[in-house]
Order: structure tokens, then C-alpha cells, then sequence
């Protein structure tokens, strides 16, 4: 017999069967989220107190320990497939949460972190035999890892970070950024979910619902933290350096971009572009700043053009600028700094244009303008798609100015040329840990280039584009007189 139930009736049973899986908790209305729970379905892993969350960490841990390498192996395929499917909602959920970036960009990252993500195999031992027999050096996890986590591209570095930690045989527990914690922890459940559905622990990492810096220092200071990672700008990288406990640092850039006279330069306009305007300026290794060869700017700034830029007068840019940069009282110090404006960052280039009075259509991604060394859009770490272009007379000019622009930061820098001679005095004096020549920024990460891709960039402690072998301590055994079988 057929139960004509009305709408109303159906929510209501939907709500009480959500309520018993969520152990009494009312669902939350659709569209909805915090620390703990998204639409109703409450995160797995995620702790109200961090000393909590230190101990789920802990175990996770020891249940990673137990397993064998292909066991690790199996939990890592199946978060790579839970990510390429959740994609789009991570992405729709990161958006709406930190009101920054693009989805179609933040899916695209997902993407890329399920599939060039390094797992176990990047964790090689090191054999070495001699007149006294075999030494062996194997890659040892550290313990439980404190990973302080951005705003920028948060789930895909809680899921990067998770990938390339679990692979070393590490436990993880996550302080992510306070702008971006439902999408954070949404990714820490995600872990959570593989890990159960591979056979592995129901909580593998953990994270917890308030992160604040007090939590954070609570992960600094407990010992069972043996290693902290950090990936934010430089007030958080400073903090977890000073600790006093092993860190890796992935702070902020500012990648600036030279463009010379024998580039192709209708591709350089694309590339630059492309890269700049990719989730809206969000990845610290995008395009910030251009330096062109005077006898092509016209040419590249055109190209630009025709590839979604939108150029604005001097006027417009100072008008601009202080509406993207704002005044900001130190409270220690009472000295007042240019800051970046939160509001701003992130944002799409025809919202940022709204805000001076230009109404632009869909199509354009790109704010540009030219401007002098000393302008603020050149010297900021802006993370929105504003690009200032300045004309320079030769390479020696070009280098010297993107080298100053770059703030000895040791991030990221770029090149459009065919001349063998430039590209390699501009990479040897930027000394960047990444360094991309004839692409988009985005191919510095795997996206249209060789190699593996991260979110967790570690240029100030030197583990550059960090893996899985990242994450571990190296640990020697020595066998005396035998081995050797030659
Ligand atoms: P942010 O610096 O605002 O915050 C990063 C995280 O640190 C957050 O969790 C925040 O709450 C926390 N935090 C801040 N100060 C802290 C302190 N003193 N102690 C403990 N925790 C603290 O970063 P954001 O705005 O999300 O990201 C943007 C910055 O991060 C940019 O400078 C960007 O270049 C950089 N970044 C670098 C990489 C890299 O791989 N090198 C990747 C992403 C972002």
C-alpha cells in the first residue's frame, strides 16, 4: 500500500535519522557549517579541545605504524579517490566559506593533489657498502606532526600534507587557518572516511573545531608533537620557528616576472595571465609583478589584452590601492603598516573593479597597470588579480629590480625569453625555489609541468617543494664485515 507522505513528513524523518547517526545532534539547515559539521553531516577526527586532538593524532599514529606499506598505500588511493569525487564540494565549500578564489580553479587544485601527490614510493633507504660491509639509511617517520595550515588553498594542504605525512608513517593533527575551518576539517574527515574504508583507523588525523592561535601553541609546546609544519605568511612561519621543536617553513612570496625582448610574447601575455588570474591570485607561487623590456610592453600588455587583462590609468591604480591596502596599528608597537585588506584578497577582478567604479564583464580576469618600482602593488604580496607592470631598459635593470621585488624570500620566480644567458643570471641571482621559464606559474606545481605537485612550498627551512621524504628523519644501521657481495 502506497504512503502518500507530505514534504514536511519526509524532512522530519530525514531529520531523525540524521539526528541518530550524529549520536543526538540535531541537523543543521542545508547550506550550513562550522568547525564541526557541514549540512548536518558532523566531521569525523575534529576535536573541540586540542589536547584531544593530540591524542586521536597519537593513535592514528600508532595504527599507522602497525600497518604495512601497501596497507598505507591502499588508505592513500582511496583519500585520492574521495578527493577527485569531492572535488567540486570542497571547492564550492572553500569558496563560500573564505568568500576567495574561483571553484573551477579550487577543483582543479583537488584534482592535482590526488593525482601527484608523491605516497610511499617517494620514501627511498640509501644503501652504502664498502671494505666494512653495508650501511643502510631509511626515511623514519617522526611521530605526530603539528600542521598549521592557510586560508588560500586549505583543504587541498590538509589533504597534500595528510598524503605525503601518512606515507612516511607519520600521525597528523591539524590547527587550520580560522577563516577556513569548516573547508579544512571538511578534508580531515575525508582522511578519516578513506582511512575507515581502506581498513585502516576511523580517526587517522585529527584537527579541532575552534583552531585559534592558543591552540596552536598548545600543539607547540605538547610532546608528543615532534615535528610542525607550517604554511601561512610570515607572522605564523616566525612563530613556529621560534617553538623550539624541528619546523618546516612555507612562508610567503611575492613571484615577480621578467619579460624580455626575445620571448614569444603573445604566449608570455597568455602564460602570465593564465597564471596570475588562476584562483584568483590565491597560490603564493603566482605571477605578482611584471618587469618588461621597454620594446615590448606595448606588445606584451596588448597580448595581456586579449587574454581576459582589464588596464587601468595611474589614477585608478592609486585609487585602487588604497582601497586593497589599509592602514593597520601594531598593537605592541603602535606603528600603523600598509596592509593587505582581507576583504579584497582573493577576489574576482570585476568585483575589485566595482569597488573604483569600472563595471566589467565575465569575461575579464585580470586587473593590470603600469606603475614604477616603488608602487605598492609592486612591493606587496597582494594574493588578488592586480598585476603592475614596470618597463625596464635591460636585463641587468629587470634583474635588479625582481630580485628587490622578490623581498629575499626565496619563493618563486619567473621568465618569458629564449636567451640561454638571462634566464640562467636572473635564476642564479633570485636564488627561488621555484623557478619556472616560458609557462604559467602554475607549471612550477605539476599543473602543465614535470614533476610532483605540493601546497606546502618550504623555501626559508629548505625542504623546498616538500614530499613524503619531507616528513621523515633519517635514521642509519650499520652491518660490519658482511653484505658486500662483490
Ligand atoms: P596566514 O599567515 O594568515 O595564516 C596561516 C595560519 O597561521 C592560520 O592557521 C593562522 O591562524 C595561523 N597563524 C597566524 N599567526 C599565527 C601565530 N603567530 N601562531 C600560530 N598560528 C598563527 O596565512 P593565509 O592568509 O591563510 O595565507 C597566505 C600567506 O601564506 C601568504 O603569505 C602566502 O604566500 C603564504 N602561503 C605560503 C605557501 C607556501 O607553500 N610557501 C602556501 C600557501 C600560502
Amino acid at each position: 500500500m502506497a504512503i502518500n507522505w507530505t514534504e514536511a513528513q519526509i524532512e522530519e524523518v530525514i531529520a531523525s535519522v540524521i539526528k541518530n547517526l550524529n549520536g543526538g545532534v540535531a541537523p543543521a539547515a542545508k547550506n550550513s557549517w562550522d568547525g564541526s559539521q557541514y549540512n548536518g553531516k558532523r566531521y569525523i577526527g575534529v576535536y573541540a579541545d586540542m589536547n584531544d586532538a593530540i591524542d586521536a593524532a597519537t593513535a592514528g599514529y600508532k595504527a599507522v605504524r602497525a600497518m604495512s606499506l601497501e596497507e598505507r598505500e591502499k588508505v592513500i588511493a582511496v583519500i585520492r579517490d574521495l578527493c577527485r569525487k569531492e572535488a567540486p564540494t570542497m571547492a564550492q565549500l572553500g569558496v563560500a566559506e573564505t568568500k576567495m578564489g574561483r571553484v573551477a580553479h579550487k577543483t582543479a587544485k583537488h584534482i592535482l593533489v590526488a593525482d601527484k601527490t608523491p605516497g610511499t614510493a617517494d620514501i627511498v633507504a640509501q644503501v652504502k657498502t664498502g671494505d666494512y660491509g653495508l650501511t643502510l639509511t631509511e626515511m623514519a617517520p617522526f611521530g605526530v606532526v603539528g600542521s598549521i595550515t592557510p586560508s588560500t588553498n586549505p583543504s587541498e594542504t590538509v589533504i597534500c600534507n595528510s598524503i605525503g605525512m601518512i606515507a612516511a608513517g607519520n600521525g597528523v593533527v591539524f590547527n587550520p587557518h580560522p577563516n577556513a575551518i569548516a573547508t579544512s576539517n571538511y578534508a580531515v574527515d575525508l582522511i578519516n572516511r578513506a582511512s575507515a574504508m581502506a581498513g585502516g583507523p576511523n580517526v587517522l588525523v585529527a584537527s579541532v573545531i575552534k583552531p585559534t592561535l592558543d591552540t596552536a601553541q598548545i600543539m607547540y609546546k605538547h610532546p608528543n608533537i615532534r615535528l610542525l609544519v607550517c604554511t601561512g605568511g610570515p607572522g605564523v612561519v616566525r612563530s613556529v620557528l621560534s617553538s623550539g621543536k624541528k619546523a618546516i617553513g612555507a612562508g610567503a612570496g611575492n613571484p615577480p616576472v621578467i619579460v624580455d625582448d626575445t620571448a614569444n610574447i603573445a604566449k608570455a601575455g597568455k602564460d602570465i595571465i593564465d597564471g596570475c588570474s588562476f584562483d584568483d591570485n590565491l597560490p603564493c607561487i603566482a605571477e605578482k609583478e611584471v618587469f618588461a623590456f621597454r620594446n615590448i610592453a606595448d606588445e606584451l600588455i596588448s597580448e595581456m589584452q586579449k587574454n581576459g587583462a582589464y588596464k587601468i590609468t595611474k589614477e585608478q591604480a592609486a585609487k585602487l590601492a588604497d582601497i586593497v591596502l589599509v592602514d593597520v596599528k601594531n598593537p605592541k608597537t603602535g606603528i600603523v603598516k600598509k596592509t593587505v585588506s582581507r576583504e579584497c584578497v582573493g577576489r574576482d577582478a570585476a568585483v575589485l573593479l566595482e569597488k573604483i567604479g569600472v563595471r566589467v564583464g565575465s569575461d575579464i580576469r585580470c586587473i593590470i597597470c603600469e606603475t614604477e618600482f616603488d608602487h605598492p602593488f609592486v612591493q606587496h604580496e597582494l594574493m588578488m588579480p592586480i598585476l603592475p607592470i614596470v618597463r625596464v631598459n635591460n636585463i641587468d635593470e629587470a634583474i635588479d629590480l625582481a630580485v628587490k621585488a622578490e623581498h629575499g624570500n626565496r619563493h618563486t620566480a619567473h621568465m618569458h625569453s629564449k636567451n640561454i644567458d638571462n634566464l640562467t643570471r636572473f635564476a642564479r641571482a633570485v636564488e627561488t625555489t621555484i623557478f619556472v621559464k616560458n609557462a604559467p606559474s602554475y607549471a612550477g606545481i605539476g599543473f602543465g609541468g614535470e614533476g610532483h605537485t605540493t601546497f606546502t612550498i618550504a623555501g626559508p627551512t629548505g625542504e623546498g617543494l616538500t614530499s613524503a621524504r619531507s616528513f621523515t628523519r633519517y635514521r642509519r644501521c650499520v652491518l660490519s664485515e658482511s653484505f658486500r657481495i662483490i
